[in-house]
């Protein structure tokens, strides 16, 4: 592999469900020298901090998981958080990180920063191709500038700085805030309630018919490490060309509708009621689903199915938010 067992690899944004899932990974591949900093430790949008700490604690990898994330809500109100905070996280570690010579760098990127339109299963090449969807423009085009300025030094520099883009993720650590969280564990939420309280339904958002795919956060932190310790020549191939970015794909290459999905939960939790429908919530876009091609052919495949993810996820529920 790439990365020595020793090697110094940062993880920036290590309490997230990203970051969190990266540092299980290595540690459970048995590398021993991680570093990470909480936020107040130090904050990603001050420049000269975060260049104190590149020069201090010498990371000869950066996994860059940092990111000012949130659902619909919080992307309608806070827009200059989103595009400010982002921008200023990617314009100081992308530099620093080069400046003290780190070689490979794993950006985190995310499939809705496709265009709202692009062509179903959503392929590498559609980014760009077409209008992003409004309600998260800031936040993309944050990200899509990310993968610019990892591409830019590629070429200028010759780093080998790579873009992943996920799929919907869901897994430990997650937002199960009901005004903030996504449709996952909103879900798990909602039917733990309905069956602690005796409900006879709970209310499901949308019409049940949009379609999408989900990916639990350690599969996720899987192909990150996997992409990372491929052998130079693959992995110089996947950054390769003058015409487009160096990214990939993360996902699990299948999707289901949100009522198979909302039956599948309330199975795993136990809740026996009925599901209802609200149609005057938004469904949102028909289809979300990542073409995995690439990274398939590379040879990674998720492990974990739905059912377990569900299983490990509601586990994590009840032990850390109850
Ligand atoms: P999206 O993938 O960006 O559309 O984000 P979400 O994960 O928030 O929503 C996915 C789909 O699940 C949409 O069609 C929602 O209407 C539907 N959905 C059903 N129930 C819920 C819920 O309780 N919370 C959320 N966030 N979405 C829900």
């Amino acid at each position: 592999p790439y990365l020595a067992p020793d090697a110094r690899i940062y993880v920036a944004g290590h309490r997230g469900l990203v970051g969190s899932a990266l540092l299980r990974a290595l540690q459970r591949q048995g590398y021993t020298n991680l570093i990470t900093r909480s936020h107040a430790e130090l904050d990603l949008t001050d420049a000269a901090a975060v260049e104190r700490f590149f020069a201090e604690a010498r990371p000869e990898c950066v996994l860059l998981a940092a990111a000012k994330v949130g659902g619909i809500h919080a992307n309608h109100s806070y827009p200059v958080d989103f595009l400010q905070q982002n921008l200023a996280i990617e314009l100081n570690v992308i530099p620093a990180a080069y400046r003290h010579g780190v070689q490979r760098l794993l950006f985190l990127g995310s499939s809705c920063i496709y265009p709202k339109l692009a062509p179903q299963p959503l392929k590498e090449d559609s980014l760009l191709s077409g209008p992003l969807e409004p309600t998260n423009r800031p936040y993309a085009l944050a990200k899509i500038a990310g993968i610019e300025l990892c591409w830019a030094y590629n070429r200028q520099y010759g780093t080998q700085y790579l873009a992943v883009m996920p799929t919907n993720l869901y897994g430990p650590g997650d937002n199960y805030d009901l005004n903030t969280s996504h449709v996952l564990p909103a879900l798990i939420r909602k039917f733990h309630e309905a069956k602690q309280q005796g409900a006879r339904e709970v209310v499901v958002w949308g019409t049940g018919t949009p379609r999408r795919e989900f990916l639990y956060s350690d599969d996720l932190a899987e192909a990150c490490l996997f992409l990372l310790n491929l052998p130079p020549a693959r992995y110089q191939a996947l950054l390769a060309t003058a015409e487009q970015p160096p990214l990939i794909n993360i996902g699990v290459g299948e999707d289901l509708s949100i009522r198979a999905l909302a039956e599948l939960v309330a199975d795993v939790v136990g809740f026996r009621g009925a599901l209802v429908f609200d149609p005057s919530k938004p469904d949102g876009t028909p289809r979300k689903l990542l073409d995995v091609s690439r990274l398939q052919q590379l040879g990674w495949r998720a492990r974990v199915a739905l059912r377990t993810g569900i299983e490990l996820a509601y586990q994590d529920y009840k032990e850390n938010y109850l």
